[in-house]
């Protein structure tokens, strides 16, 4: 088996812990961990090639997104059942008008919200949880703006486990907390922010023997990066010039970057594309800290529509900037009309997701502008959330929606003269 452990990410200490130690802050200097192998060279047109046969198998690891690519993931023991719900195998289309919209880029979009639970979180949700049962957890916990509250509550409820959500009160999609609350987690619902939230629960979780499934667990972050061997594969290998996606907790754009180094050391793929993150004005510590090149200042009241990454103490900021640094990356950060323009952009092609997820293709048109996505270029981005995950959001938007419809009497004439009114000639 590929030796495994959990590795401290601060260059200057890089101890190392078993993968069965439940703390995932360096016991040392308090930095990050990863989880860390030392792979053996690999045949990479054989990987790439038993990868794409176990399409065609029964096997649920191999009916699984996530565990059908488990030679990137051998911190599970070959024999263990990984809690799976058929994650993954997500679908990447091209958005042809938003491409135009964006600057002359053509633009592909893979569409992570069409998960078991509607967002990307389910990826990490299968590997984390998964480790919590290997590790002997029975009440696992997390602190959510909506959808890992969502997810865990979904795969804690598959695997037996208890769950317990930490989120800000009122602050949440009704979809998101109605998800949860039929799977069976436990809801405490706190008067502060998704920051505060999180504080709360990393003050009570040790001596309430709580496993935490914030994507600050490094397993949560396996998952998500094979997110990237899916895409390329659907492109037969050849990567995108960009990959562009929301930041809130910064978790995917670390989970994003970790699996493109990988798949580069293995040589499955031969360069890996550049990273850009994009975060709401209004919500955007780590585009001021990237900017500016000044040590990252947390946003006390972050504010913005895009409730999914309405963060104003991103956690995994260190590990974002690692990856964005080897991969030649940029941040950008796009306003809350942005964000709607981008997302009625992406309704042209007839793709819908939730707000947050349309930022990645705001900030794409806004590096469009400024040059730094030349036109011609060939961009992939991640959509995180589904479009029903937030339909208030867009039933909000009344004057989009009461010139689309028209209410009757069960009558004819009144049906003609609807149809009139809607579709002039
Ligand atoms: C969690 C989430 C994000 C932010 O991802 P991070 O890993 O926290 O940066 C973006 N969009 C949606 C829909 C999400 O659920």
């Amino acid at each position: 088996m590929t030796p495994a452990y959990l590795r401290c990410i601060s260059s200057g200490c890089g101890k190392v812990f078993p993968l069965a130690s439940s703390r995932f802050a360096c016991e040392n200097c308090g930095s990050l961990l990863d989880v860390a192998y030392e792979f053996a060279p690999v045949e990479p047109a054989a990987l790439r090639k038993l990868w794409r046969e176990r399409l065609g198998s029964e096997d649920p690891r191999d009916q699984s997104g996530v565990w059908r690519f488990r030679e990137l993931l051998p911190f599970l023991a070959p024999t263990a059942v990984p809690v799976t719900l058929g994650e993954g195998g997500t679908p990447l289309v091209e958005a042809p008008r938003t491409g135009r919209w964006a600057g002359g880029v053509r633009i592909w979009a893979k569409h992570l919200g069409a998960n078991p639970t509607g967002s990307f979180k389910d990826l990490g949700m299968t590997a984390c949880i998964s480790a919590a049962v290997a590790n002997g957890a029975r009440v696992v916990a997390c602190a959510s703006t909506g959808n890992t509250s969502s997810s865990m509550a979904a795969y804690a409820a598959r695997a037996g486990l208890a769950a317990v959500m930490f989120v800000p009160f009122q602050a949440i999609a009704a979809a998101k907390l109605a998800q949860a609350v039929e799977f069976g987690a436990r809801v405490i619902e706190v008067r502060g922010s998704f920051d505060d939230a999180f504080r709360l629960l990393r003050a009570v979780a040790a001596r309430s023997a709580l496993h935490l499934v914030n994507s600050t667990n490094p397993f949560r972050l396996e998952g998500q990066k094979t997110a990237v061997a899916e895409i390329l594969e659907q492109r037969g290998w050849r990567a995108p010039d960009f990959l562009a996606l929301p930041g809130g907790n910064l978790g995917n754009v670390s989970a994003m970057g970790k699996g493109l180094r990988e798949l580069v050391a293995l040589g499955v793929m031969d360069r890996a594309p550049r990273l850009a993150v994009v975060q709401a004005e209004g919500a955007a510590p780590f585009y001021k800290h990237w900017k500016t090149g000044e040590p990252i200042q947390p946003v006390e009241h972050p504010e913005t529509e895009a409730s999914a990454i309405r963060i104003g103490r991103p956690a995994n900021w260190p590990k974002a900037r690692r990856e964005l640094e080897w991969t030649g990356g940029m941040v950008e950060s796009v306003t809350d009309g942005e964000i709607e323009e981008a997302k009625a952009a992406l309704a042209s092609d007839g793709i819908g997701c939730e707000p947050a997820s349309a930022a990645s293709v705001a900030g794409v048109r806004k590096l469009c502008r400024a040059g730094r996505i030349p036109a011609g270029a060939d961009v992939c981005v991640i959509l995180t959330g589904h479009q029903l995950k937030d339909p208030d959001y867009i039933l909000r938007r009344r004057e989009r929606f009461e010139a689309a419809r028209v209410v009757i009497d069960a009558d004819e004439e009144a049906a003609r003269r609807a149809l009139e009114a809607l579709l002039p000639a």
